[in-house]
């Protein structure tokens, strides 16, 4: 027998349209510092239509890649919808990379053009003359550019004198829309490739399994568009018509705030790192996150203590989210099950997440059986689904698949209705004497003390055990708080072989491109001999 149904291509131009039809009175608000710039839908669905008049008047077309490397902004969100929908591939590049690895990038990806903003084009300027393919670039705001040479023209001269509307084309749903490079926390950047399928899919997997939006919601967009597809938030928006608050470079908490208190978002979303920032800064500075609702945290484990923070402080709800580039991104969304009581409330969303439906998850231990979902069994969380990686542009990654599986490289257990506590990646569980260590649980006990304002935990070689924890504690200005004291604090955190016995204060836990601990670097530090470690005996 054969099916009934249309065989209706999934394409993020579906998505555009539906947007620009049902929801054109909805807003993208771009803050500049003292205020915000503004368009309603209606007018962003036209300049969309010209900027892909304007790149396929440079020559772009089907299949060629167009950068980014941008702050998040309207226009931004723009090259979001223009780019796939006229066929051709969106590579939103991460504008914290290391000069050789954002050269790297920028090559491996294969772009014509990069529309690149007037304040970061010093940043990009450091590379221009290892570009192998780039032929323009469009520079966002009117800002010097010389630095950039010849090639430079203006995204809003390229508009002006663009037609408002484009024939978008049919297109293979499976055809390439855009690709992400990984954040490389344990390794060299690796390149994503999203299909319009895929991102079709995930909008509405992301959107029925937690991220659910409404055309009465205002999306504070802090999670950087360069990171793992904005969380998929760009295109769930847009298709339910919240408005977008877009921070632009305003990312610190005094600005951060500031945004907050005037354009008032119902809700938000960013690494924990940023919010950890904002909390802090609200000791000392007042506050008013009235406007917020609920926040999504994710791309690192979020400490207990900062669900607690902004539920008791500012009557904010956290919702913890699980993904990673590979996965579109998310994967699982940490939200109480029906039954639960309110008083477990934190409890949950203190879990990782709960796998959303469209997204086959498995556990596995080291010999490649797999493991029962009963909260207990520890092993590697494989995935896979319409939303999940198949492979790397341009790499061989056998080591990261298993059977057709994923491998996502994170540690942890299932319970029996699907919801995932994980326990640490791979390379950072620590190893002490056979047996293992969370350095994710550590780092969650320590910050719950209220001198500490930062902590990260990695292995490091001890004769007896093999591998013992050493902490990485930043405190809060002015605390006087010892090893001794922590150690106390823990004693009734964790069991106690867990509790360090190697400490060290810093300034500050050295992050990613995208906000998260960097390990790599204070495993390196370590090893140099750059830590003042303090020694505690248990
Ligand atoms: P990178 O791998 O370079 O950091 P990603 O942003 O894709 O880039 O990171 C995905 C990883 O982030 C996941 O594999 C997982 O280790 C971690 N992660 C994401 N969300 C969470 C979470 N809620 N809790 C713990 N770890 C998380």
């Amino acid at each position: 027998m054969r099916t009934t149904m249309m065989d209706y291509p999934l394409l993020i131009t579906q998505i555009l349209e539906h947007g620009r039809k049902v929801h054109a009175d909805r807003e993208v608000l771009t803050w500049t510092g003292a205020g915000s710039r503004r368009a309603r839908f209606a007018e962003v669905y036209e300049r969309i239509g010209r900027l892909a008049n304007g790149l396929a008047g440079l020559g772009v077309g089907v299949g060629d890649r167009v950068a980014t490397f941008c702050w998040n902004h309207q226009e931004h969100l723009e090259a979001y919808f223009a780019v796939p929908c006229m066929g051709a591939v969106l590579h939103t590049l991460n504008i914290r990379l290391f000069p050789e690895q954002l050269a790297y990038v920028i090559n491996d990806g294969g772009a014509r053009i990069v529309i690149v903003d007037d304040s970061l084009v010093p940043v990009l300027a450091r590379v221009r003359d290892q570009l192998t393919t780039v032929e323009r670039f469009v520079v966002v705001g009117d800002g010097d550019a010389s630095a950039l040479g010849e090639a430079v023209l203006r995204y809003d001269d390229v508009l002006a004198q663009a037609a408002p509307a484009y024939d978008w084309p049919e297109l293979d749903e499976r055809a390439p829309a855009a690709m992400c490079y990984t954040s490389g926390t344990t390794g060299n950047p690796k390149g994503v490739v999203y299909s319009h399928r895929s991102n079709w899919t995930h909008t509405f997997g992301a959107a029925a399994g937690g991220l659910q939006l409404t055309d009465s919601d205002r999306l504070l967009l802090v999670v950087p568009q360069f990171h793992a597809n904005a969380w998929g938030l760009v295109y769930v928006g847009w298709a339910l018509g919240s408005d977008f608050l877009m921070p632009e470079r305003y990312l610190q908490p005094e600005p951060l705030a500031a945004m907050i208190a005037a354009e008032r978002p119902t809700t938000s979303a960013a690494v924990p790192t940023v919010w950890n920032a904002l909390l802090v800064h609200g000791e000392e500075a007042e506050l008013d996150l009235s406007s917020l609702q609920r926040v999504v945290v994710g791309g690192a484990a979020v400490p207990r203590s900062m669900i607690e923070a902004f539920e008791q402080r500012y009557d904010v709800e956290v919702v913890q989210g699980w993904g990673m580039t590979e996965m579109s991104p998310l994967g699982a969304v940490a939200t109480p099950p029906g039954d639960a009581p309110a008083s477990e409330s934190v409890d949950w969303r203190a879990k990782t997440g709960r796998v959303i439906a469209g997204v086959d998850l498995r556990l596995v231990d080291t010999g490649g059986r797999e493991l029962p979902w009963d909260g207990k069994a520890i092993g590697e969380i494989q995935v896979r689904g319409p939303w999940i990686t198949a492979g790397y542009h341009n790499a061989e990654s056998p080591e990261k698949f298993d059977d057709g599986w994923l491998r996502t490289g994170d540690v942890g257990v299932v319970d029996p209705r699907g919801f995932i506590q994980i326990v640490d990646r791979t390379k950072d569980v620590i190893k002490s004497g056979g047996e293992w260590i969370s350095s994710v649980d550590l780092e969650n006990a320590i910050i719950a003390h209220p001198d500490v304002v930062e902590a990260a935990v990695i292995g490091v070689a001890d004769p007896r055990w093999d591998e013992r924890p050493l902490a990485c504690v930043v405190l809060r200005a002015g605390a006087t708080v010892t090893p001794a004291d922590l150690s106390a604090h823990l004693r009734e955190r964790v069991a106690s072989w867990w509790i360090p016995e190697r400490w060290s204060f810093i300034d500050e836990v050295p992050k990613t491109s995208v906000g998260k601990f960097d390990k790599k670097v204070l495993r390196a530090r370590h090893e140099q001999g750059g830590l003042d470690v303090e020694e505690q005996a248990r």
